[in-house]
């Protein structure tokens, strides 16, 4: 199969609460940098034939519509907490135009809380307009969306399972704090990742600053951006001029082609 080039959205850089957070003062919330902007942790995919979505966190209308998004093929979830699934209805706008329902990836546990968080989307008796889901319960073996081939693969958040997806050269990582060994394997290649990074402190289920930094290192992938930020960490531009080489802060905009 033609492996397409891919364009990469960065559609939101901020841990659940979003950064500047509701009521905050601090440096970061009060920063007029646009980069210390965060909209909750989401990317769009894009090649020339496919769109996908990663989430569909709170912040999901207000990201597609800054970037003028008129087209969604599918959407991937990482794990069911609320800042990755809460804007799902939205996607109603794309059921409308596009006259079809929408294809939903997740696994087996994020397939169960969308049954539970959005029961209305799969009540029996349906009220009209409501989001039209495909929903598709997927485990680590690889598929193909469009002209795209997706490969899950489960990481650690705390306890709880989230999927990654590696798109050929490229790969996605969010709410993680530890990755197995037979899946540093699976992400062993990739020219560039995402991994979240929420602060420096040490944190129950998000790699810290360092421990990301140190797991791209291991991994020797030569360029990475993290995401997932807390306002705890400092300024965008303060952090990114501390960070190796090939290590930067993403930043709600940023595109790449892989
Ligand atoms: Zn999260
Ligand atoms: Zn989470």
């Amino acid at each position: 199969m033609q492996i397409p080039q891919l364009k990469i959205t960065f559609l939101g850089t901020g841990t659940s609460t979003g950064i500047p957070m509701i009521a905050c003062t601090c440096a970061v919330c009060t920063s007029y940098n646009p980069k210390d902007k965060r909209l909750r942790s989401s990317i769009l995919i894009e090649s020339p034939a496919t769109t996908i979505v990663i989430d569909t966190t709170p912040d999901f209308r207000t990201q597609m519509l800054r970037i003028h998004n008129a087209r969604l093929d599918a959407v991937l979830f990482t794990h069911p907490h609320k800042d990755h699934i809460a804007g799902l209805d939205d996607i109603r706008a794309y059921n409308f135009f596009q006259q079809k329902p929408m294809d939903v990836y997740a696994n087996a546990l994020t397939a169960e809380a969308l049954k539970h968080e959005f029961a209305y989307v799969f009540a029996d008796k349906k009220y009209p307009g409501i989001p039209q889901i495909n929903l598709h319960t997927i485990d680590e073996t690889p598929f193909v969306i469009g002209d795209i081939p997706v490969q899950p693969f489960t990481v650690w958040h705390h306890k709880m399972p989230v999927f990654g997806y590696r798109f050929q050269k490229f790969t996605y990582i969010t709410d993680a704090n530890r990755i197995d060994d037979h899946v540093k394997e699976m992400i062993a290649g990739s020219e560039i990742i995402v991994l979240n990074a929420l602060r420096r402190e040490k944190h129950i289920s998000h790699f810290t600053l360092g421990e990301a930094v140190a797991l791209v290192q291991e991994l020797k992938i030569p360029t990475a951006y993290l995401t997932h930020i807390s306002h705890q960490l400092e300024k965008h531009d303060d952090v990114e001029k501390q960070l190796p080489p090939g290590i930067h802060l993403g930043y709600d905009g940023l595109q790449l082609l892989v």
